[in-house]
Parts: C-alpha cells; structure tokens; sequence
C-alpha cells in the first residue's frame, strides 16, 4: 500500500461490527471510499478468536444478527463457528470482503485541523514493515477487549501445579481432557458455557467460582420463528422474531431494574424447576447484586443444570489459597484435585484496540472524554466507535452505531463539510462511567473509560427503541455537536440526504 493512500473512511477492525460498518457504508454511502483494517489473518472478531468447548452466543441470533441480513437459521442461541460462517458470509454477500487488509495492525492515528484529515500508523503483522495512510473519518470498530491477552488473577503457586492450566481466550487446539477431572474457575458467561461442555468427554468437571452470579436457561430453538418462518416470508418472519426478542429482552432488564424482588423470584422459580432437590442455590446461585448490576448469565436448554443433576459437574463456592501440586487448595480447606484447570476468569478490557490517538499534536486522554450518543468523543473529531449495548445484543446498538456513521458521511458531503466534533457538556455538569455495569472487567478499567453526561446526548440509556428514534431519525445537529468546513470541499449534489 502506498504511503500516500487516502480513503473516505477506514474501518478498523474486521469483526461482527466493522463487516456491519462496512456493508452500510457500501451500500448507503455511494461514492464512499473506505478500507478495512484487520490485525488478525481472519475475520470474524470474538467469533473466529474463542475456540473453547462449547463457544457460542448468549443473546439471540435475531438480535446479534444484521438487520440487513436475516439470520439464516431457527437455532436462536448459536455455536461460535455458526456466527463466525454468518459474518463471512454477509461480508462476501455485500461484496465487502475484499476492502479488508488483514495482518494490518492500526497502532495509532493523529488529527490535522488543517488538512482536516487523520494520518493513520499502521503495522503489517507478515512483514513487520510500518507505513502510513490517511483518512477522513476513522471509525473504530476493535471491540473491547484485549486480544493478545485474557485476564489473569495472580494466584499463589501455579508453578507447582504439575497438570495444564489453560485459559479461554488461547484454548489449546489439541488438549485432550477426555476422563480427566477439570476444574473451571470462574462464574461468568464463559464459565457457564464451558462446564457442561466440557462435562460430555471430562472425568467430571468443577465449577469454582469465588462468588455466584444470576444464571437463566433459555431454548436453543426459537419456537415462534420457525411458526413465523412457515407463515411469513423471511425478511418478514425474522423482523417480527427480532422485535419479538427486542422487547422481551427490554422487559426483562426494565424489570429487573425497577422490580429487582419480583424478577430475583422468578430466577429462583427456575433454578428450583432445574436444579435437583436439595442443592444448595443460595450459596451457588444467589448473588449479592441485583440482576443486571452485571450481565446475567444465559445457558442454553438449561445444559449446565442437567450437567449438575446427572452428576457430571458440581459447583464449589470458595476462594483459592494456593494452586497445589495436584489441584488448588480452597480458604475453607477443601482440595479440589485436578489434572486441567481452565481460568475462565475474564477479559482484559482495552479501547479502540490500544490506538493512539493524537488531535493537532495533543495527545487524546480518553479518560477525559465525554461520549456523545455512545460512540464519538467530546474533543475528537471525525471519529466514532462501535460500543453494543451491556444489557442486549452487541449488534443492535452497533448496526445503529454503523447508519449514524453512515448519516453523517452523508450529510457533511451534501454540505461541503469536512469537520464534525462533539463538545463536552458544560464544565461542573455531572459525569458518570462510560459502562454501566459492576462486573470485576469494567471496574478493573474504568479509570481508563471515557465518561458520560446525565442526559442526551451524552448519556446513553441502553434502550434500542430509543436509540432507534436518536440514531436513525433524529436530527444530526445539535448544541453538543460542531460541523465545519476547513479544506475548500465543495457541497455534492449527488449526496445521499441524511
Ligand atoms: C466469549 C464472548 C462471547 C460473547 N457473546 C456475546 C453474545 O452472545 N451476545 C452479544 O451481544 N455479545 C457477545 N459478546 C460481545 C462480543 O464481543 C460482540 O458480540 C461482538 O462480537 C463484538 O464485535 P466487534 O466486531 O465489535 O468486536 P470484536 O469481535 O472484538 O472484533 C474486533 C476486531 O478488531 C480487530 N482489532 C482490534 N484492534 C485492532 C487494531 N488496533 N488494528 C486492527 N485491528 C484491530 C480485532 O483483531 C478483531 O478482529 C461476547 C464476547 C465474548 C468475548
């Protein structure tokens, strides 16, 4: 690539979001030039990385999937390889597969008010050879997570462990734990997913975990679509589905904030349903948060459970002392032996996949930031990220994320603009933390967050249908917002009205 390329807009990342971006781009924003910047060899993002027993999503596929791209199967909660096969398939579908570059690490990128441009660091993984692109509007579509490493608690005495310690996010192709006994460490969505897996070849398998969280079963299978798929044609039947999910899953958290007892009630009706009788749910699944303070826990046709009751795994609530020879020694004294032990202990948090941004030589403190509607920053201009919601699917939020962008684009093209950047709110206004969740990975991080106000457009409310109204209708500017033209750009006609 040469040094001197310029795109329209570079997409970083070639996950669920950036292939998203990248079709609503392609196909909303004619005339539009962009590239897509990956750093790993495949696409695919969280879906192509997680190779664990059992990886599969934990909100449904009608809701994780593309709007623009109904989700092809019944099966409503998915295995990792089934998405990763449906976001290399839009991305060919939409003819946006060859805009990726892959192995091309984004390392930073600096903002000249004057050429109102970014010029973009990048590295190639293959050769090691750094060059530079340019940009007008740099959209990052990195996730949120560290992907070299996963998060490690420091505990005492792994080295004498004479079995093999693995971690989710590098799961060994070839490990082999058929009749072996296992021990999972953790109580987070990964955890929840790896036991019973792992319960099918494994001796047996311990689930460990130092404090419970809310744990649902939901149906694999979405009833109601395959009926609406029998009545309505597709895009039709997989409108209604997502809706249907839309507001259930909005119930369900609304619920949950505003009648925490009635909806602790119903989990406890459900864990009693599928738990066997006598098991101790409120030292292994009574938390001490209200649902949502962190995200609950889905398991799929109940798999955990009837891995419980038909002896294959166990649960232990406790905190580890000391990994031992043959296992780890528990602060109650009790040993758990083990020949694997997988610490499913969580993510390491990371913004704009570790990008260092730079505004006219000042380099940007994210910290200091105020989001604006959740994915631009006060102070940062020509530049958005794609952050889904906590509380639903990721690409619900994303894929309105990715129609702003796309709105935007267009509206400064029809008016010979070429700057937009978002102001902080009023000095003294309050600022809360950018995610609003209490789980160990956000607080570990937050110091690091941007921040967000107390009200539109700087707070966001993790509501989709008001979202929908924000993103998709609402008016492009406002008092938090300053479009202007620095080069000599010229209105376009032929621009697609915002
Ligand atoms: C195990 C697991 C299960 C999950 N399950 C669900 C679920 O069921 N439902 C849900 O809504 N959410 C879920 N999530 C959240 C999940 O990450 C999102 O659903 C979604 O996959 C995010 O897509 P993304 O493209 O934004 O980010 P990612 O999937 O993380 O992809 C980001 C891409 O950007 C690339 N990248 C990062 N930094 C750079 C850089 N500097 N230069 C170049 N490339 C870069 C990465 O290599 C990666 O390919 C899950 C997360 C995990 C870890």
């Amino acid at each position: 690539m040469p040094s001197t390329e310029h795109v329209d807009v570079l997409i970083v990342g070639a996950g669920l979001s950036g292939i998203g971006a990248a079709c609503r781009i392609a196909t909303e924003c004619p005339g539009t030039s962009f590239a897509v910047l990956e750093a790993r060899e495949a696409s695919g993002g969280t879906w192509d990385l997680f190779r664990y027993p059992g990886i599969r999503s934990d909100t449904d596929m009608f809701t994780l999937g593309y709007p623009f791209n109904p989700w092809p199967e019944h099966q409503a909660i998915a295995d990792g390889a089934m998405i990763r096969g449906y976001v290399r398939d839009t991305a060919r579908k939409y003819g946006v597969d060859g805009a990726i570059r892959y192995r091309h690490r984004v390392l930073g990128a600096s903002w000249s008010s004057e050429q109102a441009r970014w010029t973009v660091d990048v590295e190639r993984l293959d050769s090691g050879e750094t060059f530079q692109l340019t940009c007008g509007f740099l959209f990052g579509c990195t996730g949120y997570y560290r992907y070299d490493e996963g998060y490690l608690p420091e505990f005492q005495g792994t080295e004498r462990f004479r079995g093999q310690i693995v971690h989710p996010q590098h799961w060994p192709e070839d490990l082999d734990y058929a009749g072996k006994r296992v021990v999972v460490i953790g109580s987070g969505a990964t955890a929840v997913t790896l036991v019973p897996a792992m319960a099918e070849q494994a001796g047996h398998v311990t689930m460990l975990q130092r404090s419970p969280s809310y744990v649902i079963a939901l149906p694999g299978y979405d009833a109601l679509s395959t009926l609406a798929h029998r009545l309505l044609p597709t895009r039709a039947a997989y409108t209604f589905v997502r809706w249907k999910n839309v507001l259930l899953g909005a119930l369900f958290y609304e619920l949950s904030r505003r009648r925490p007892r009635l909806i602790k009630r119903v989990i406890r009706r459900g864990l009693e349903r599928q738990l066997p009788p006598g098991f101790d749910i409120d030292t292994h699944f009574r938390p001490r948060y209200d649902p949502w303070d962190e995200r609950v826990c889905i398991v799929r046709d109940g798999d955990l459970f009837s891995a419980l009751r038909n002896g294959k795994a166990s649960v232990v609530t406790d905190r580890i002392e000391t990994f031992t020879e043959h296992g780890l020694r528990l602060a109650s004294g009790e040993e758990l032996e083990a020949d694997v032990i997988v610490t499913a202990t969580g993510l390491n948090l990371l913004m704009l996949g570790g990008m260092a941004l730079a505004v006219d030589g000042e380099p940007v403190r994210m910290s200091e930031t105020v989001g604006y509607k959740g994915m631009m920053f006060s102070g940062v201009p020509n530049a958005a990220i794609t952050l889904g919601y906590t509380n639903a699917s990721w690409t619900l939020k994303g894929d309105l994320c990715a129609q702003y962008v796309c709105r935007l684009l267009n509206h400064m093209k029809a008016r010979g603009l070429d700057r937009v950047v978002p102001k902080a709110p009023a000095p003294g206004a309050p600022r809360h933390p950018f995610i609003d969740l209490r789980s160990g990975y956000v607080l570990r991080s937050l110091d690091e967050l941007p921040k967000q106000g107390d009200r539109p457009p700087w707070r966001m409310y993790q509501n989709y249908p008001r979202d929908i109204r924000m993103m998709r209708r609402g008016p492009l500017e406002d008092e938090a917002i300053e479009f202007s033209r620095t080069r000599t750009a010229a209105p376009d006609a032929t621009a697609v009205p915002a």
